[in-house]
């Protein structure tokens, strides 16, 4: 009897931990209201324990990369996409440091997207989008998206309303068309605080080493809010799909959407499994003869 009762704790503490793409996932009925900016879902730890699991998870993170790399030497198309969107301050240029930061660069493909330049503009919306979709092997990383043109575009105004309505379905087919092409997309969205971003915005006047960030237009943009929460709601209800749902992160606590955002990814990977490649086109033994005899 002593025997199963512990046997029945040690279950329970053995017991799996959700893991971030589940428990992160927007799925049906999500509400971006209600969702806490300052939880740290999927994750019992403090700050410490979080900065020391994400600091665990680098190696496996580039071993996995290189696997991908390798596998698309061979017969690979496959690749990797992480699609980064969040108000100001909500800790982009954080993700892209100590995130993307822990793979080899050298199978980084990042592109930053600015306001469209007259050139960009000439062109259809998801045009400088699919420039900067990543090769095969490679992991593509986007520091805000196509979807600042159903974000920004939809608050300013900056298209009629009938334009920016037919871009939902427009950006579902496109990624659908995209992860059917062998890349596994990753759509996160940082989500803060108003409270946090005011703080952080106050820190960036405090700080003259900050002030080179400070954008005066970052106020007006705070001053919109709801608008951006509406807009941010229907791009994720619209395009959280089977093919690439969207996954929320809380960034209040910078150290635990950095943890978050690397488990997404961690967990992808495992999940694509690339596989070294075991058919060389070459004979070991005859290779190490040459080589020897050089
Ligand atoms: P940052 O990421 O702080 O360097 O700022 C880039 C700015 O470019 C942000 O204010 C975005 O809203 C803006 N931006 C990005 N894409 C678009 C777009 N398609 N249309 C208009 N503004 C955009
Ligand atoms: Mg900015």
């Amino acid at each position: 009897m002593g025997k199963g009762k512990k046997k029945k704790n040690d279950e329970s503490s053995a017991a799996p931990k959700q893991p971030f793409s589940e428990a992160l996932r927007a799925g049906k009925g999500f509400s971006l209201a209600d969702a806490d900016p300052r939880a740290t879902t999927a994750f019992e730890g403090d700050k410490k324990a979080g900065q020391q699991a994400l600091a665990d998870m680098g190696s496996e993170l580039g071993d996995l990369q290189e696997r991908l790399y390798a596998e698309s030497k061979v017969d690979g198309h496959r690749s990797l996409l992480l699609v980064v969107q969040g108000m100001d301050t909500s800790g982009k240029g954080g993700i892209m440091r100590h995130v993307v930061g822990q793979f080899d660069p050298q199978g980084v493909k990042y592109t930053a997207f600015k306001v469209p330049t007259p050139a960009e503009r000439r062109h259809d919306f998801l045009w400088r989008i699919r420039k900067g979709l990543p090769s095969a092997g490679q992991v593509g990383v986007f520091d805000r998206s196509h979807y600042e043109d159903v974000l920004v575009v939809r608050v300013h105004d900056l298209v009629p309303r009938q334009e920016w309505r037919g871009r939902y379905k427009l950006i579902n087919e496109f990624e659908r068309e995209v992860t059917a092409s062998g890349t596994t997309i990753v759509k996160v969205m940082l989500h803060i605080s108003p409270d946090e971003q005011k703080a952080r915005l106050m820190e960036r006047l405090d700080r003259p080493d900050k002030h080179w960030k400070w954008n005066p237009g970052d106020v007006d943009e705070r001053l919109r809010w709801d608008d951006y929460l509406a807009a941010y709601q229907d791009a994720i209800t619209k395009c959280s799909t089977a093919a690439a749902p969207w996954f929320v992160v809380p960034a209040d606590r910078k150290w635990y959407a950095r943890l978050a955002v690397s488990n997404l990814l961690l967990e992808h990977l495992r999940a694509m499994d690339p596989q070294w490649p075991d058919d060389v086109d070459f004979d070991v033994a005859t290779e190490k003869e040459r080589l020897a005899a050089s």
